[in-house]
């Protein structure tokens, strides 16, 4: 789950971390009260979506030369104006595809006086089943873009969460950012900080981008980006709190409602099957005969009737499906069930796609009979290799 800048930085501050002030608005005029609540003279008015790089973004409705969706402010009127002109409006930015994100909230922030940008992340990091803190002294680019060009400005430092975080470990963030002094210190404090907050709520990833020293010689999270861990946030009922579900995809929410375990992908045949293992190698084989899957779909293990007709809407609903492949090993469900529920789904939602099935596990040859049995233009497949062979060549003779 992932949540706004503004929430970020207010929950980093209650670890200690120094976050810039601000207030978040949902109108014009709660963006003036919000500046006027600041000391000044600069403000910053800030989109508030789920994607990065709003600074460099671009509003649809506003042309080509229009500001981003971070704007820096010298009176309230420009506060004024600047909220104006993003609220309601599109930014599409590298982070949001083309489709862009309409901008629905905005954070009113003190403007900083910045002598020199910084990037910091961490994340859960697979390979060594640690936490990672990931440094650069290229603060306020693109991450990908520095470890493509020069990943010799990239330093990585493992944490054991056994062992937690020790002041070595901070030193090694302020040593990397070649920070000495007063700044080495706050370095070393600030890393801790955003330690604690990573560890104690579960966080995936936490990305400041910049984090800045200012003029007067301060160090501050200006920009902050955190994803937490879905599977723990029963742990977190203040963070789930914090969900935006207008950031959303709303065939994934759908698919939530259902326990259905959906995420959307940019091919054109739809999947429905039941385990994750069995999803995964679905998604290859459609990949090996040359085409792309349009989803992740796990109905899990009793997929019943109710389960499989909302699959299928979730699958129909998105345009770019020209062909259904399930794929369903009958274990706890018996094969005929499952038919039942598939012939059932599929009269309901009125089928307008291709749609190769493939059943395995008990009962099968009865569940067979059901899908041959029932007048729909099911095309039936043997194993894993024929189904996909077949889904593909549907798809392709339709186009
Ligand atoms: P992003 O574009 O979505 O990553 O949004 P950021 O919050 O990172 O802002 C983008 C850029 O705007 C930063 O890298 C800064 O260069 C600039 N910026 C943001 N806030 C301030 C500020 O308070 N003062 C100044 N001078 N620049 C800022
Ligand atoms: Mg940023």
């Amino acid at each position: 789950m992932n949540i706004h800048e503004y929430q970020a930085k207010e929950l980093l501050a209650k670890f200690g971390a120094a976050v810039p002030a601000g207030f978040a608005a949902l109108t014009v005029e709660e963006a003036v009260e919000a500046a006027k609540k600041l000391p000044g003279p600069l403000y910053v008015v800030k989109a508030q979506i789920h994607a990065g790089g709003r600074g460099k973004g671009k509003f649809k409705e506003l042309g080509p030369d229009a500001k981003g969706g971070v704007r820096l402010s010298k009176t309230l009127d420009e506060v004024k104006a600047n909220a104006a002109d993003m609220l309601g409006n599109t930014l599409v930015t590298i982070q949001t595809g083309e489709a862009g994100k309409q901008v629905n909230r905005l954070y009113v922030t003190d403007g900083a006086d910045i002598a020199k940008e910084y990037y910091f992340s961490m994340l859960v990091d697979r390979k060594t089943g640690r936490i990672a803190m990931i440094v650069s002294t290229e603060g306020g680019m693109d991450i990908e873009t520095v470890a493509h060009d020069t990943p010799e400005k990239i330093t990585t430092i493992i944490i054991d969460p056994a062992e937690g975080f020790m002041p070595h470990h901070g030193r090694a963030v302020a040593f990397a950012l070649n920070l000495t002094g007063d700044l080495n210190k706050q370095a070393v404090k600030m890393a801790e900080q955003l330690y604690k907050a990573f560890v104690a709520t579960d966080m995936s990833m936490l990305e400041v981008n910049p984090l800045v020293e200012t003029t007067d010689g301060k160090l501050f999270v200006l920009d902050a980006k955190v994803s937490f861990d879905s599977n723990a946030l029963y742990r977190h009922p203040d963070v789930f709190a914090l969900r935006d579900e207008t950031e959303e995809d709303p065939a994934e929410i759908e698919a939530s409602k259902y326990d259905l375990a959906y995420i959307k992908l940019d091919g054109n045949i739809g999947c429905m099957v039941n385990g994750a293992g069995l999803a995964m190698a679905t998604m290859d084989i459609i990949k090996l005969n040359g085409e792309f899957p349009a989803n992740f779909l796990d109905v899990g293990g009793g997929a019943s009737k109710e389960k499989v007709t909302s699959a299928f809407k979730i699958i129909l609903a998105d345009p770019a499906v020209k062909g259904i492949l399930v794929n369903i090993f009958g274990g706890i469900m018996k094969c005929d069930i499952i038919a039942e529920g598939i012939v059932a789904a599929a009269k309901e939602v009125n089928l307008s796609v291709p749609l190769v099935v493939r059943l395995e596990g008990t009962n099968v040859q009865q569940g067979k009979d059901i899908l041959a049995k029932s007048g729909l233009a099911i095309v039936p497949a043997d194993d894993l290799g024929d189904a996909a062979k077949k889904i593909v060549a549907e798809v392709r003779k339709a186009a």
